[in-house]
């Protein structure tokens, strides 16, 4: 029998009339036994979702003040959607043990796992499923990662004593006993854990928006939907900023075949997002994605024969390593090589790296340039497309935008293009134009 496992995000959970859009979905199909549930979002713009009052709630702790009213607001969020819902729940005695850890000041990441707990308990109680504690079931080594074999194992044989369940999001338990939350937005990462210890056929991540775009729609107008998506082509695009779902969320099921599909709650008519190990479905267009970011800086250094100096690139690069800064591109000529880096992480130490490049690699030249930004085009078609890349830049030579880098990754699944961070957005919907509204 075939079985899915179902996340809803905080804001497919934020009222009582969210609550009955998911409760019709779950019912609609009866494949879909397990659910991960996220904390409460923002009912209306301004609103503050749960995990960020109980934060605030726990740093009042933190500072000895009184917390007890803000505790108390959470407790009318949940109250609300109990009474909207017409549940026989009351959560007086949980909020009760809360408010006793809190003064024994248990920690931070027990405070924000509320959130996920408590709405998995409502969630259960609504649904008339059973409610599995993930403190019980996901377990972190001491190191902070994941132990994926008691996981899975304890998953499995606590999940085979429930026909239906409710797991909450975000957190579980670590080896000396205490809660430890994912990063922010981790309730992705818990259905996808589930999802692979239950071997599901489907991961279905229910949010409010139907699934991804080829690009930001801040930047163009009514851009149309990535029908299907491979890992890899999602990892490119997700490091350039695209945000429907939590990045750590793919790597425990991409290895294991089992597909993601992000759906919409406010919609659950329209199909979505499918994310894939790998598919025989060519995209629509030639493009997948096109994301990007603004925001770099490019430290360009010379040096006559630097091709024939074994150990050069290294000597440069030790002193980015030196200064703990992380590196997204290197382009290279024959005697020139540039270095993209963030501007906000390279700019208090830039005179550090400027210094050490100078000590161990000795150049002829070296300049810093700021204010660029990088677009990544991304698509399993275009390698075996002819012309792709001569369409990406005769667009952007329209548009009047200066190309000031091109790398194209080796698996040619993408193309980076570097361009002034005021040429960002006419160069991302040039781009689309030429490969989405022309082929139309
Ligand atoms: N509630 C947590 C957060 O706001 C986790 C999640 O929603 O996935 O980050």
């Amino acid at each position: 029998m075939s079985s899915k496992v179902v996340k809803f995000g905080g804001s497919s959970l934020a009222s009582a009339e969210q609550f009955q859009k998911v409760g019709e979905i779950i019912h609609a199909d009866k494949d879909r036994k397990v659910v991960v549930p996220s904390a409460p979002g923002k009912r209306f713009d301004g609103d503050e979702k749960v995990t960020d009052m109980l934060y605030d709630c726990y740093a009042h702790v933190e500072t000895d003040q009184d917390f007890t009213l803000r505790l108390q607001h959470v407790k009318e969020r949940y109250d609300e959607i109990i009474e909207g819902l017409h549940l026989d729940l009351d959560l007086s005695k949980e909020f009760e043990t809360i408010a006793e850890n809190f003064k024994k000041n248990i920690g931070v990441e027990y405070a924000a796992s509320r959130g996920e707990y408590l709405n998995g308990i409502v969630l259960a109680a609504y649904l008339g499923f059973d409610f599995v504690d993930a403190y019980d079931v996901i377990f972190f080594k001491q190191n902070g990662r994941l132990d994926e074999d008691k996981t899975n194992r304890v998953m499995r044989e606590v999940l085979a004593k429930h026909e239906t369940a409710v797991i909450p999001g975000f957190y579980g338990q670590r080896e000396d006993k205490a809660v430890k939350t994912f990063s922010r937005g981790g309730s992705d990462i818990t259905g996808s854990i589930v999802a692979r210890a239950m071997k599901a056929d489907v991961y279905e991540n229910w949010t409010d928006v139907s699934g991804f775009l080829i690009a930001d729609p801040r930047i163009v107008e009514n851009p149309a939907r990535i029908e299907t998506i491979t890992y890899t082509e999602l990892r490119e695009l997700a490091y350039m900023g695209a945000s429907v779902l939590h990045e750590d969320a793919i790597f425990p099921v991409r290895k294991h075949g089992i597909p993601i599909n992000i759906r919409n709650t406010n919609v659950p008519q329209d199909e979505g997002t499918w994310i894939v190990e790998s598919t025989a479905r060519k995209s629509k267009y030639t493009v997948t994605g096109i994301a990007g970011k603004k925001g770099f800086c490019s430290v360009n250094i010379a040096k006559d024969y630097m091709n024939a100096e074994v150990g050069f690139v290294r000597k440069v690069l030790q002193a980015f390593e030196d200064q703990s800064i992380s590196i997204e591109h290197i382009p290279s000529g024959i005697d020139t090589m540039a270095v993209f880096v963030h501007e906000d992480e390279f700019i208090d130490k830039e005179q550090a790296v400027v210094s050490g490049i100078h000590q161990l690699a000795k150049p002829d030249m070296l300049e810093i340039e700021a204010d660029l930004a990088l677009i990544a085009v991304v698509g399993r078609g275009m390698k075996s497309q002819r012309g792709t890349a001569g369409r990406i830049f005769s667009a952007l030579a329209h548009a009047h935008v200066n190309v000031r880098m091109i790398d194209q990754g080796s698996s040619e699944l993408n193309i980076i293009i570097g361009v002034e961070n005021r040429d960002f957005e006419t160069a991302i919907k040039a781009i689309y134009d030429i490969f989405v509204t022309t082929q139309v």
